[in-house]
């Protein structure tokens, strides 16, 4: 028996087999599990218990993922996992949009899920106490934000100013989707919004610098209609 409780998952489900399924499969992995079947029930339990994470099924009895997102963000900053249905493909971008972490596709494999879990309370830990910004390092590259120097295999890669805070940006949410929509307001401002063709344009630049021998592990996945997202190592 471990003394210290293990992380408060809320999990928002309307279908009792998956709720089942995840019930009783994430506490033997040290989750103890909260479970809510609409929207209204999930804003209300998260106010009550304050989850360290959030498991969201966007196709609600209520409302919709997106609008419990909403909610969610006004006051708090609790990792949010969505879980999607396929032909959910707007609404889970418009959810990542508006602020959630993460999203899983169904059907998913449970490890997956596993994963992507640990990487949402990882970041929400980092970026917690992120007060001095740390030397990044993932495989083969090592990005040291106070000096804006980016090594490969001790090698330093020269990036444009745009390159670097775009590979910045990836750097601070490693492991997670960044939107199409979320890369260009960090990196071209507020009202770059549809520009998605700079984006491509300049992570095929990143991409040529970073990953020049595609033999070897890649560092950058594009999720597509969604957005990139930086691989970290096998964990
Ligand atoms: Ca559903």
């Amino acid at each position: 028996m471990s003394s210290k409780p293990g992380p408060l998952v809320l999990l928002v489900e309307d279908e009792p087999q998956v709720r089942r399924l995840l019930r009783t499969s994430l506490p033997p992995h040290g989750y103890r599990v909260l479970e809510a079947e609409s929207g209204e029930q999930a804003v209300r339990l998260a106010g009550q218990y304050a989850p360290d994470l959030v498991l969201l099924d966007l196709g609600l009895p209520d409302m919709d993922g997106l609008e419990v997102t909403r909610r969610l963000r006004v006051w708090s900053r609790v990792p949010i996992l969505v879980l999607s249905a396929r032909g959910q493909e707007n609404q889970k971008v418009e959810a990542l949009d508006a602020g959630a972490d993460d999203y899983l596709t169904k059907p998913f494999s449970f490890p997956e899920l596993l994963a992507r879990m640990r990487v949402a309370l990882r970041h929400a830990v980092r970026s917690e106490d992120a007060g001095a910004e740390s030397v990044f390092r993932n495989g083969p590259l090592l990005v040291d934000p106070e000096r804006r120097r980016v090594l490969l295999d001790g090698e330093e890669v020269h990036l444009t100013p745009i390159e670097y805070k775009l590979l910045s940006v990836l750097v601070r949410h490693a492991g997670k989707v960044v939107t199409h929509r979320q890369l260009l307001e960090a990196v071209w401002g507020p009202r770059s919004g549809e520009q998605n063709q700079y984006l491509r344009v300049y992570m095929a630049h990143l991409r040529r610098k970073l990953e020049p021998d595609l033999s070897r592990s890649r560092l950058f996945a594009t999720e597509a209609g969604v957005g990139y997202r930086m691989r970290l190592p096998e964990e």
